[in-house]
C-alpha cells in the first residue's frame, strides 16, 4: 500500500460521536497518513427527522481532541465541497433523475399506509420484507395521472431481478449475493432528499474516493452500492469493512456497556494518546503481543491486511492501565497541563490551581503514580487543598489501640513537630520513627493515626511526603484538630 488514499469518515450527525464511529475515523486517517494521501470529511446529514443539533460540533470536538484532522471537509473547505450532503442536493436529484431516464430507476406513487399494510401482510405470510415493485412497469401516462392528483412520488431502483453482485472486499474477501435478495429501494424520497445509498454512491463517486472503509454494519448496503456504480458508469472504490467494537457480552457496544461517546471518555479523564492508541487496537494490531505503540508508530505500521475478522472488545480494564501507564510517562509539565482543566471543575482545587500553582504542582508527583484518570486526581489530591478535613473521629483510632492511647502519641507527635525546623521526610522521619518505640508503638500504628490526622483518609501517597508538601503550619492545624476530636 503505498498508492496515496483519498479515503473519507462520513458520519451522520444524529448524536453524539460513538467510540466505534471515531475508530473508525481513526483507521481512515491512520491509512491516509500512512499513505500521505488525503481524509475527507462529510456530512451525512440528509436524515432530516434524525438529524440532532450540536451533533456535528460534537463528531468535529472528539476528532480534534484525539489529534484525527482532516484535509478536507465543512470548515476547512476543499476541491470536491461542498461536505454536507444537505448542500449537494441538485447532484443527488440530477443523478436520479438521469436513472429514471436511463430505465434503471422509476417513480413510486405508493402511499405510507398502502406499504405499512403491505409490510404487515409479508409479516403475515412470513414473506421477506420489501417493496413488491407494484410501480414498477407504469406507463408515463399512469405516472401523468398520478402527479396530476398531486401524489409526490419517491424514486426507487429498478434492482436487476436476476443475476448476482459480486464484489472482493479487503477483509472478507469476495462476497457474493444474488440481486433476488435485494428490493426495489428508494433513492430519492419525496421530500427531494437522497437516501444514504444515492447520496453515498453519489458523493464517495464525486470526491474520488479510492478506499470506503466503515463498519461491518454496512456490509448489507454494498451490493446496491455496487449496482448503482454500475448503473451510473461510475468506477466503484475498494471496500473494507472491518468488525464492530463489542461489549463483554460480545454485543454490539452501545450505552447499556456504559459510556460511548468518545468525549465521556475526554471527559473522564483518559488522555487522547491513551484513547488512540486503545482504539487503534480494538480490531487491529501490530503483531498480537505489543500494545504501546505512539500516534507515529501506528502511522509507520499502519495495514488494512492487520485488520481481524471478528469483533474485537472494548476492554476498560486494559484502558485503564493503559491510561495509568501513559500518565506515568507524562513530564511533570506535562502532567500539571494535563490535569489542569479537570481541577478547575472542582471549586477548592479551581482554586488552588489559581491562587497556589506551586503547592499544587507540589502535590502532583505524589499522586502521578497512582492515578488511572485525570479525573482521579482530583479525587486523590483533595484533601491537600481543602481547608477543613471531613472524616469520622473513629477513624483516627490506631490498630489495637483505643481513644487515650490514640490521643497520647499524637500529642507527643505534635511536641516532636513542633521545634522541627525543616519539615522535609527525611527529618519527619528521624524523629516519628524513634517516637514509635519510644511510645512502645509500632511504626505503621503511629504512622496510620498520623496520616489520618493530616489526610483524613487511611489511604494517602507516602505519609512523610505527604506531610512535607502540606507543609507545617497546615499540618499542625490538622494535629490540633484531631486532638479535639479524640
Ligand atoms: N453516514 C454513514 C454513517 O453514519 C456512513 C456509512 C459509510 O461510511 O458509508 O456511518
Amino acid at each position: 500500500m503505498t498508492q496515496p488514499v483519498r479515503v473519507r469518515f462520513a458520519p451522520s450527525p444524529t448524536g453524539f460521536p460513538h467510540v466505534g464511529n471515531i475508530r473508525t475515523a481513526m483507521f481512515n486517517w491512520l491509512l491516509a497518513r500512512h499513505t500521505g494521501g488525503k481524509l475527507i470529511l462529510r456530512i451525512e446529514d440528509t436524515d432530516v427527522a434524525r438529524k440532532v443539533e450540536g451533533a456535528v460540533e460534537a463528531i468535529m470536538d472528539g476528532l480534534r481532541w484525539l489529534g484525527l484532522d482532516w484535509d478536507e471537509g465543512p470548515d476547512v473547505g476543499g476541491d470536491y465541497g461542498p461536505y454536507y450532503q444537505s448542500e449537494r442536493l441538485e447532484l443527488y436529484k440530477a443523478a436520479a433523475e438521469r436513472l429514471v431516464e436511463q430505465g434503471d430507476a422509476y417513480y413510486c406513487y405508493c402511499s405510507s399506509e398502502r406499504l405499512t399494510e403491505m409490510r404487515a401482510g409479508q409479516v403475515k405470510l412470513k414473506q421477506p420484507p420489501g417493496y413488491d415493485r407494484l410501480c414498477r412497469e407504469l406507463t408515463g401516462d399512469e405516472c401523468a395521472r398520478r402527479e396530476a392528483e398531486g401524489i409526490r412520488p419517491v424514486v426507487r431502483f429498478k434492482t436487476p431481478l436476476e443475476g448476482q453482485t459480486p464484489y472482493d472486499d479487503v477483509i472478507w474477501g469476495n462476497v457474493v449475493v444474488e440481486n433476488r435478495t435485494l428490493d426495489d429501494f428508494v433513492l430519492l424520497k419525496s421530500d427531494g432528499y437522497p437516501t444514504y445509498h444515492l447520496a453515498n454512491v453519489v458523493d464517495d463517486h464525486a470526491m474520488e474516493i479510492s478506499h470506503v472503509i466503515r463498519a461491518e454494519e454496512w456490509i448489507s448496503s454494498t451490493p446496491r452500492h455496487l449496482l448503482l456504480y454500475k448503473a451510473l458508469g461510475f468506477e466503484p472504490p475498494l471496500y473494507v469493512h472491518h468488525p464492530m467494537i463489542l461489549g463483554p457480552d460480545r454485543a454490539k457496544l452501545s450505552k447499556r456497556h456504559g459510556a460511548v461517546s468518545i468525549l465521556d471518555y475526554r471527559d473522564m479523564g483518559y488522555l487522547p494518546q491513551t484513547m488512540f492508541n486503545f482504539l487503534s487496537l480494538i480490531g487491529w494490531s501490530l503483531d498480537d503481543k505489543t500494545e504501546l505503540m505512539t500516534r507515529q508508530e501506528l502511522v509507520d505500521n499502519f495495514s488494512l491486511e492487520r485488520i481481524g475478522k471478528t469483533g474485537a472488545i472494548f476492554n476498560r480494564e486494559k484502558l485503564d492501565w493503559m491510561n495509568g501507564v501513559y500518565i506515568r510517562n507524562l513530564t511533570p509539565d506535562e502532567f500539571f497541563a494535563a490535569v489542569q482543566p479537570y481541577l478547575m471543575t472542582d471549586l477548592d482545587a479551581g482554586k488552588a490551581v489559581i491562587a497556589e500553582e506551586e503547592y499544587v504542582r507540589a502535590i502532583l508527583p505524589l499522586v502521578q503514580e497512582r492515578a488511572k484518570t485525570l479525573l482521579e486526581v482530583i479525587e486523590l489530591t483533595r484533601f491537600f487543598l481543602v481547608d477543613q478535613l471531613d472524616y469520622d473521629a473513629g477513624l483516627l483510632i490506631g490498630k489495637n489501640m483505643d481513644a487515650a492511647a490514640t490521643a497520647k502519641a499524637l500529642k507527643a507527635a505534635q511536641d516532636k513537630l513542633t521545634p522541627l525546623s525543616s519539615f522535609d521526610p527525611d527529618s519527619l522521619e528521624a524523629v516519628l520513627r524513634p517516637l514509635a518505640a519510644e511510645l512502645g508503638l509500632k511504626a505503621g500504628q503511629l504512622f496510620s493515626v498520623l496520616r489520618v490526622a493530616v489526610t483524613g483518609r487511611t489511604a494517602a501517597p507516602p505519609l512523610f511526603a505527604t506531610m512535607a508538601v502540606l507543609g507545617k503550619e497546615r499540618c499542625m492545624k490538622r494535629i490540633e484538630v484531631a486532638l479535639k476530636m479524640l
